[in-house]
């Protein structure tokens, strides 16, 4: 079961590094990722369930509608997950980094323990050209959803003990795309829940798709090449302390459920092979000559110390130390084929993922 859910992910990951070729060919040249939250199996994947609503079920749904308008209108959309399957938020932002998103997604669905809070708000990242660009962002989307009836609670932050507290946030935002968290309603309030039922997904679909596109459309023709991340606007929104905090959300998800196989460097070594001087290659990353005594599964030379040194498909270089290449096979890719999912990531944006983990960002 858990085989053929990582092939899906393997062939859609496939999928997504072809797509980035053709990066740049639509009417705004962006990348939108929409990420349905939740997914997969019992109630631990449903995300919050308030008959006849669930979570998952809604996010999928609003998700398929909203690809749907944005392709219309000329925007290239990837989905992190197009099924029922379960997909670690870590994962999920790999997934958006390696189809090469401008913008990063996420949709949910609300609900609160004590079960009165109502309306609609968006979440993204406490810092820098990320926040900017998730709060104009999340505005756009909030002043549609809100025309629906519901009632704006606004773009909030939050911070935790790493960094920004949402994962999918964190994650997102780590790998060098603005990142936003839309909860769209809460399901567990007759209110919402009113105009949840009279209004259908469509209409919630409609007006995050015309908030995604009046933001794309405020910020120009292009923005291709992560662009989103760089923009300056300039009115520079105060930071609205939030008020709750979301009882449907994790926090701080740890990806520790499967760990790989360690890839042990001595494991193939085919010293007869002949290197080749460059290849474009996303599994091999040929060493040079002498470069290690060693490889790694797709053809990282290691060295004695233990030293590895990564070849991203644009042909960058980056020599990491033994235990932050651990790091990253144990923290960013743990389901499945770890290294193969490193190697759809550039070599700079690795290199990111460690520097900000050691300042203590995720
Ligand atoms: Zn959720």
């Amino acid at each position: 079961m858990k085989k053929n859910i990582f092939k899906k992910l393997l062939l859609s990951m496939t999928g997504a590094i072809t797509g980035c070729m053709l990066f740049g060919t639509t009417a705004f040249g962006a990348v939108v990722v929409l990420d349905p939250g939740h997914g997969g199996a019992g109630t631990a994947g449903a995300g919050a369930i308030y008959a006849p609503f669930m979570e998952k079920v809604l996010t999928l749904d609003v998700a398929n509608k909203v690809k749907s308008e944005l392709e219309a209108a000329g925007v290239t959309v990837k989905m992190t997950r197009s099924s029922d399957v379960e997909m670690s938020l870590p994962n999920r932002a790999i997934f958006a980094k390696s189809a090469g998103a401008d913008l990063f997604i996420s949709l949910h669905f609300n609900a609160s323990g004590p079960h009165d809070k109502t309306g609609t708000e968006v979440w993204t990242s406490s810092f820098g050209q990320f926040f900017t660009t998730g709060y104009h962002l999340g505005k756009s989307i909030l002043t549609e959803l809100s025309a629906l009836g519901l009632q704006s609670k606004g773009v909030k932050t939050k911070l935790g003990s790493q960094g920004d507290y949402y994962g999918v946030i964190r994650y997102g935002t780590g790998l060098g795309m603005p990142s936003i968290i839309v909860e769209h309603c809460f399901l567990d309030h007759p209110y919402d829940r009113s105009i949840l039922s009279s209004k259908g997904t469509a209409a919630f679909a409609h007006a995050d798709a015309t908030g995604i596109l009046n933001y794309l459309k405020s910020t120009g023709a292009s923005l291709g090449g992560g662009a989103a991340a760089a923009e300056t606007h300039a009115e520079t929104p105060a930071a609205e302390t939030p008020a709750e905090t979301p009882e449907a959300e994790t926090p701080a998800e740890t990806p520790a459920a499967e760990t790989p196989a360690t890839e042990t460097p001595a494991a193939e070594t085919p010293a007869t092979e002949a290197p080749a001087a460059e290849t474009s290659d996303t599994k091999a990353a040929e060493p040079s000559a002498g470069a290690g005594v060693s490889k790694t599964k797709y053809g990282c030379p290691v060295d004695a110390a233990g030293n590895v040194t990564y070849t991203d498909a644009g042909g960058t270089s980056i020599t990491f130390t033994a235990a932050d290449w651990q790091w990253l096979l144990s923290n960013w890719a743990y389901t499945g084929d770890a290294e193969y999912q490193l190697h759809t990531l550039p070599a700079a944006d690795l290199k990111t993922l460690l520097d900000n983990h050691k300042s203590g960002k995720i």
